[in-house]
């Protein structure tokens, strides 16, 4: 390399930690070789540069994204067993990962038992959403509802809310395991009404609707909470017992043929 090469290359990269390109500054020396040896032109070079950090920035929003969404676990469609859970609509499902849903600002429930599988396939159009670029938040409801709670001790809770008002798509896990606090449920009802037709909702519960006042607490609450959360909104309904009984069962089931046969 002459000195004057030398000389352009340390500015250039320079200016590309300046121009915050780091994806372009990393690989520019290796695609100009590249292209060198293939004949592109310099404006096919301009372009591949620019497409590769373009594609690591998309990256790296999804990772951010998927971070703050905050899932208890990693769970995918592609690890949901369908043949395990007959009940559940496949098609509604695998139409519902496509996401678009969240433009029209629909909600879903998911209802059944525990175990079912709620969560699992909940975290996956969750996942799913933040792949397209959605903003998510999961929370399991009692997490919401103390966080909500603290905030308003803490004279936060429009911060909180406004925050909350960013969200493309907030999930509200297992509804119904304990029944909230007067206020609590109020906070709770407050967010859910704030979202409606503004915000896409998934609720998991493991209470059919008539007994979602024990949760919480007022039947005019519980009224006016369904009221907004079944408008617009897909059902998903998780038939059966526990996944994890189930496959405890097989595998007792497979251990007891495999013992040898008792003679006598
Ligand atoms: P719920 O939220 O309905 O209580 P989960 O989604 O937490 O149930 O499921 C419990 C466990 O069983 C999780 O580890 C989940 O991944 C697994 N599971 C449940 N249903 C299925 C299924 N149909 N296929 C594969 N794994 C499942
Ligand atoms: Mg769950």
């Amino acid at each position: 390399m002459t000195k004057k090469e030398t000389k352009s290359l340390v500015l250039l990269q320079h200016h590309l930690k300046s121009l915050r390109l780091p994806t372009i500054l990393r690989e520019s020396e290796k695609v100009a070789q590249r292209c060198a040896n293939e004949n592109v032109d310099h404006l096919g070079f301009l372009l591949q540069l620019c497409e590769l950090e373009l594609i690591e920035r998309e990256r790296k929003a999804a990772e951010r994204r998927l971070k703050a969404a905050k899932f208890s676990n990693h769970k995918t469609l592609e690890s949901f067993d369908f043949q395990a859970q007959p009940s559940v609509n496949k098609l509604l499902v695998s139409e519902l990962m496509r996401g678009e849903y969240i433009e029209k600002r629909e909600n879903i429930l998911l209802v059944g038992n525990s175990g079912t599988g709620k969560t699992h396939l909940t975290t996956a159009l969750g996942i799913a959403a933040c792949e397209q670029g959605k903003r998510v938040r999961f929370y399991q409801v009692t997490e919401l509802i103390t966080q909500l709670l603290e905030a308003r001790e803490e004279r936060d809770l429009s911060r909180m809310k406004r925050q909350l008002g960013k969200l493309d798509l907030l999930i509200l896990d297992e509804l119904g395991y304990v029944p909230a606090s007067k206020i609590g449920s109020e906070l709770l009802f407050d967010v859910i009404s704030t979202a409606y037709e503004r915000q896409s909702v998934i609720v998991t519960t493991n209470l059919p609707f008539e007994n979602w006042t024990e949760v919480l607490g007022s039947e005019r609450l519980t009224g006016a909470t369904l009221d907004r959360l079944t408008h617009r909104c897909h059902i998903l309904e998780l038939g059966g017992e526990s996944y994890r009984l189930q496959d405890a069962k097989r595998r007792h089931k497979k251990r007891s043929s495999s013992e040898p046969l008792q003679t006598k």
